[in-house]
């Protein structure tokens, strides 16, 4: 399928060949609306349904959230706008509207479709206008000046409007000299088709859609518009224009692929990329002055062939570590992504307008023989390094790595699996990294050089130091280790050299039925036998015609198993003799590159390969999979091959989670493989080999076990595979991520998926046993199931299943009476107690790691009640793990008696592991006595459904989000500013006032200290009809007083330096409330605005017990939480675990 825009070029070509003297008009009025119109509602819809408009919708989503009111210019919007189609919450966030419209007919029927707004009227495009919309009939270019160019906005738009435009690159600038500045910086935004280059403009962000496509109805009036609209002219002379016209639709026809329905519709490919720019965008002279600039002629050759075809911003080749920092820092601070080139195999190194950091001069391989470890000898390899390079070296010392097949394949094998012919018998190569170099991307640290693991002192870079994270971070390098920041060097344990004893046999393949027996026999009679020290790969190809299976068999050892008879039975006598080679031979000996094809097409290809992780290849439904990808799929070139690398053994010795790489249960890596001529890179046929392959893996993918990480990137296609790529380590990856590359950094990597819905309401349901857990969760559950949730509903899941079916498995219990046999489970209790006890000990995060797999196993669930809780402090323990979801706990009580009679038990000398009577004072607590549900229904309604009701989501929608306030790298969430709304002062006090857990009437005054206390309980006191008792910092108040110290609440540490607090000093302050504002033995509620590290609220407490406050009668309310301050945690070690916390919102960030 040609592109939209060799279409174009075609179309202009055969115009001034027909008629090479013919006068050229512009579009008139009418032929450009006609074009317009076609184009946006028709040819191009689905591009904008499923690309433009959501998309521009995300890139818009945090400017217009960080704001009360957006200011919008759009160049060249045409008689509508794209905006228009925005969600309504995005269309009312604009106030004002301006547009550069040069063709009078737009202009005017813009002014007339924008006009509605400021009417209380739905249809209204903006209907928040805070001052009439503005078209300038101008055509925007980049030298203006004057009064049309002086305002300032906070988004320009270019939608589709770049196409006739000269100077791209001074008009982007001319539009960001445009764009304000304070407080908050504005961006440009354009829409444009694939391939939009800038002369070294620096991106913000960019997002691609490869597979955007426009249909014309192939019909001569529909491909006349069409191709006038795309060329953007007419022909003046009338027998002329009749001519080119004809040559058009013929050209049309030939190009274009014809749709669904033969003949109706013709497609062309219309790739589309939504590009971000900020006031940065000029950033690139002050990374240049800090790091050489890879020359052009001295530039490297990519050996990805998309790679070679983009136009990266600039490539930058750092010889020094601070070269590497100084990127690092350069992109922090003007908030850009960059890009790695390691060996230049994958196609991401380089991403269109973006900075690539090319690692070619840290290539040193070192072996280094410790003498203070059992590792062995090992090898320190630099990032530049390729597979070559690691294996010459060590084989010189008798020792090798299991790395990839080819030699020139560099650091993003290793980063991400490196999947070789030693995976078997060692693993993957990521599997023998044991320690690491980087450079961190994260806010704090951004810059930093952080040493992981076990790196030599003598390849510790000066300066270098270990990180907090360091455990999180040697994991999550091990197979997802491309997307925490620029690695420096990697340190891999090494075996000894093998010498391979290596065969290739290959069978033509008969009919499918044939095909099929001869699959089932190689995957059951031959592979599936095979011991750990030998693999056999194999390769499903096409060659003269003929469809092949061709196997490669590695050997290594001296013991020969009988590989040969039992193949040669099954695949025929070997095409070669079984011939000894070394580890750096072995690279010769691939099929593709010496068998097949010639030797892959001469060496003059070029390749695009997805890989999927496969068991049970003889299956029929893989079988079958397997011979359509050769057979019926259309293959676009027949130099396309599957390519079956050989797994198990050692690759499944390492548990799921204990690294990223995640996929561990698979006997084969099928690598799906387009290929084509070398001088054929970019056509159609290239893309169609590629569309081949995502094709094939997606029929495959259902049947895998998950798609191999290494290769994927930010083509939208990637994120499928990429959700499976990573088995169950998708949550911790996703918050890591999340931690150390806050700024996206790293934003052309693997995609990690985004962390999993976290329900919006966790209510820990705890209680003795017998008290009715269980019984109460399910009717709450099935109350929010009734009311106005709507799907998805509330689910309720006991977190001690999963360790009772562990404890089943090991002791040979039986697992369904353990869930559900009462008798059964009490008679079991006290060894699955000592059982869950001693897991503990083994792994100390056992409780968190339930905890999350019961969430995020959840996933998508609006409210999860979680019962079989054994934590003594759940809320204070967990709610930091799940920082956007609310974590409430609800004690279920009952009589002793009551507890009894219901676990059938009639001593009273009953053990009981979960009893919690002595924990932390819940959020609610519900007396389970009477028999029936009517109690626990009427609790949900007065108590829980409030929780999720509308007013919480209005409050939740006052608190605006600004970035990089009070400094870089924090997202500010402005609490204090609901005060200024309108409303959400009341709103506030009413939904404090309803949903107080306690009783108003005990409550003697409400106490509070500035500033958001002041405000917020001064409110709630006037409407409680509650005194108010006054905290401020020392000094203040009148005497007699009573004063504690505190240390600095979290807003205030934001904008104090970070050496101080390095020097463990804290500051200090004092704080003190008059000595009789609250009589002794009083009941008071406090009442702040936010809760994070609990440092005030500590203090607060401290001030009030020494006022004579007990704390069992202290309740606070806040009306934000943070909870990844865990501020909770905070209070309960410092001795105020007894005092009941309830906060309104939940907010997830610093
Ligand atoms: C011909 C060929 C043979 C292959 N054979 C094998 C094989 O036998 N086994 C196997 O498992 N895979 C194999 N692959 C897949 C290969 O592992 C991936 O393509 C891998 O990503 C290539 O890494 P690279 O460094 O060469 O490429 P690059 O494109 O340079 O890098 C790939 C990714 O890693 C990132 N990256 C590179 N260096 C760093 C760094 N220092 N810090 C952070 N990020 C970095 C890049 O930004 C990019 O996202 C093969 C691929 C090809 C094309």
């Amino acid at each position: 399928m040609a592109t939209i825009d060799s279409l174009k070029h075609a179309l202009r070509q055969a115009a001034t060949a027909t008629t090479p003297s013919s006068t050229t008009h512009p579009l008139s009025e009418v032929e450009y609306s006609a074009g317009f119109h076609a184009f946006r509602h028709g040819f191009g819809e689905k591009t904008y349904e499923d690309f433009v408009v959501p998309q521009l919708s995300v890139s818009l989503a945090p400017l217009m959230n960080s704001r009360p009111r957006v200011s919008v210019l759009e160049i060249g919007t045409g008689p509508k706008s794209v905006l228009g189609e925005l969600p309504e919450s995005q269309r009312r966030k604009i106030g004002k509207y301006a547009a550069f419209e040069p063709r009078d007919s737009a202009a005017s029927a813009l002014e007339h479709w924008v006009s509605s707004s400021g009417e209380p009227d739905a249809d209204s495009p903006f209907p928040c206008l805070d001052c009439p919309p503005k078209v300038t009939r101008l055509p925007f270019a980049a030298d203006m000046s004057g009064e049309c160019v002086k305002d300032k906005y906070d988004i320009v738009l270019f939608c589709h409007s770049m196409y006739g435009m000269k100077q791209r690159r001074g008009v982007v600038e001319r539009a960001l000299d445009m764009l304000v500045e304070q407080p908050l910086e504005g961006v440009v935004v354009v829409v444009h088709r694939e391939g939009l280059h800038l002369d070294g403009l620096v991106c913000h962000r960019t997002m691609s859609f490869p597979t955007g496509s426009v249909s014309v109805p192939n019909d001569d009036g529909a491909l006349d518009s069409f191709s006038r609209f795309l060329v953007g002219f007419s022909i003046a002379d009338t027998s002329d224009d009749e001519r080119v016209r004809r040559e058009w639709r013929k050209l049309c026809r030939s190009l274009g692929h014809p749709g669904e329905h033969e003949g109706d519709y013709l497609m062309f490919r219309a790739p589309e990329v939504i590009i971000t720019f900020t006031r940065h965008a000029r950033a690139l002279p002050a990374l240049l002055s800090g790091v050489p600039r890879a020359q052009d002629s001295e530039s490297r050759i990519l050996k990805n062939a998309k790679a070679r075809l983009v136009h990266p911003a600039a490539v930058v080749r750092p010889t020094d570590i601070k070269h590497i920092q100084h990127c690092v820092r350069w992109a922090i601070s003007h908030k850009v992504g960059l890009t790695v080139v390691g060996g230049g195999h994958g196609g991401h190194c380089l991403v269109p307008n973006v900075v690539a950091v090319d690692m070619s001069r840290f290539d040193s391989v070192c072996i280094f023989h410790p003498s203070a470890t059992d590792l062995g000898p090992l090898v320190v390899a630099g990032a530049g390094a390729k597979t070559g390079d690691i294996i010459n070296a060590a084989m010189a010392e008798g020792l090798s790595v299991p790395l990839g097949s080819r030699p020139s394949v560099g650091a993003g094998l290793w980063l991400q699996g490196g999947i070789g012919h030693l995976a078997r018998l060692h693993g993957l190569a990521c599997d023998a990294v044991v320690g690491a170099v980087l450079v961190s991307v994260g806010s704090e640290s951004g810059g930093a050089v952080w040493t992981v693991g076990h790196v030599p002192v003598q390849h510790r870079p000066a300066g270098a130091v270990r990180p907090d994270c360091e455990d999180d971070m040697l994991w999550a390098l091990k197979g997802a280790g491309t997307n925490f920041g620029i690695v420096v060097s990697v340190v891999f344990k090494t075996y000894p050299a093998p010498t391979y004893r290596v065969r290739h046999c290959i069978t033509p393949l008969g009919n499918g039925l044939h095909a099929k027996e001869k699959l089932v026999s190689f995957d059951k009679l031959v592979a599936s036998t095979l011991p750990r020290n030998s693999s056999a790969d194999a390769y499903l190809y096409w060659d003269a015609g003929q469809l092949r299976l061709g196997v490669s068999t590695y050997e290594t050892g001296q013991e020969s198993p009988g590989l040969g008879p039992s193949i040669e039975a099954i695949l025929g006598p070997p095409n070669t003799e079984s011939r000894a080679v070394n580890s750096v031979d072995v690279f010769e000996t691939e099929m593709y590159m010496s068998g097949m094809h010639g030797g892959h097409g001469g060496g003059k290809t070029s390749s695009f390969k997805r890989c999927v992780f496969l068991n049970d290849i003889g299956m029929p439904q893989m079988t079958e999979a397997l011979l359509r990808a050769m057979e019926t799929r259309s293959r676009p070139s027949p130099l396309c091959y599957l390519h079956l690398l050989h797994g198990g053994g050692a690759v499944g010795d390492v548990a799921a989670d204990a690294s990223a790489f995640g996929c561990r249960t698979w006997d084969f890596a099928c690598v799906v493989t387009g290929v084509w001529p070398r001088e054929q890179d970019g056509t159609g046929i290239a893309r169609a080999a590629e569309q081949w392959v995502y094709d094939v893996v997606n029929d495959l993918l259902p049947l895998s076990a998950g798609a191999y990480g290494a290769d994927l990137g930010p083509d939208p296609r990637d994120a499928a595979l990429a959700s499976t790529a990573f088995g169950p380590n998708i949550p911790l990856l996703a918050r890591l991520k999340t931690t150390h590359d806050p700024f996206n950094v790293m934003a052309y990597a693997c995609p990690l998926p985004a962390e999993p819905m976290e329900p919006r309401l966790i209510i820990l349901v705890t209680g003795e046993s017998g008290a009715g857990k269980d019984h109460c969760a399910n009717i709450w559950a099935s109350v929010f199931n009734t009311h106005v949730l709507g799907p998805p509903p509330a689910r309720v899941v006991s977190i001690s299943d999963a360790i009772k079916r562990d404890y089943a498995a090991a002791v040979g219990a039986d697992p369904d009476r353990l869930l559900r046999d009462r008798a059964y489970k009490e008679e079991h209790r006290p060894s699955l107690t000592a059982f869950f006890q001693e897991q503990l000990r083994q792994r100390p995060r056992l409780a968190e790691e339930q905890f999350l797999r019961v969430v995020y196993g959840a996933a998508g669930v609006n409210v999860l009640l979680i019962t079989g809780m054994r934590d003594e402090a759940p809320v204070a323990t967990f709610s930091h793990l799940v920082p956007d979801s609310k974590v409430i706990e609800v004690r279920v009580q009952a009589a002793q008696s009551v507890r009894q009679a219901r676990r059938g038990i009639r001593t009273s000398n009953i053990e009981d592991s979960s009893a919690v009577a002595a924990s932390p004072l819940p959020e609610f607590t519900f007396a389970n006595d009477a028999d029936g549900d009517e109690g626990a229904k009427g609790f949900a309604n007065q108590r829980l459904l409030p929780l999720v009701s509308k007013e919480m989501n209005q409050l939740a929608d006052m608190v605006r989000t600004i970035p990089d306030f009070p400094r870089q790298g924090i997202n500010f969430r402005h609490v204090l500013g609901i005060a200024q709304q309108p409303g959400g002062l009341s709103l506030c006090v009413s939904l404090w006032a309803h949903h107080f857990a306690g009783d108003w009437g005990h409550v003697h005054s409400l106490v509070c200290c500035e500033a958001g206390g002041f405000l917020f309980a001064s409110s709630l006191a006037t409407h409680v009809n509650k005194p108010l008792a006054l905290i401020r910092k020392s000094g203040k108040l009148p005497p007699p007083t009573v004063s504690v110290f505190k240390s600095q609440s979290h807003i205030s540490s934001f904008s104090t330096s970070s050496s101080s607090s390095c020097l463990g000093s804290p500051l200090e302050e004092g704080i003190e409330m008059e000595k009789d504002a609250t009589p002794d033995g009083a009941s008071v509620v406090v009442v702040d605005d936010v809760l994070a590290t609990g440092k005030t609220l500590c203090s607060v407490l401290r001030l009030l017990t020494k006022a004579g406050v007990d704390a069992a009668n202290v309740s606070v309310m806040v009306l934000a939480e943070f909870p990844v301050h865990r501020g909770r945690q905070a209070l309960l070690q410092q001795g105020f675990g007894n005092v009941r916390v309830q906060s309104l919102l939940v907010l997830g960030g610093a």
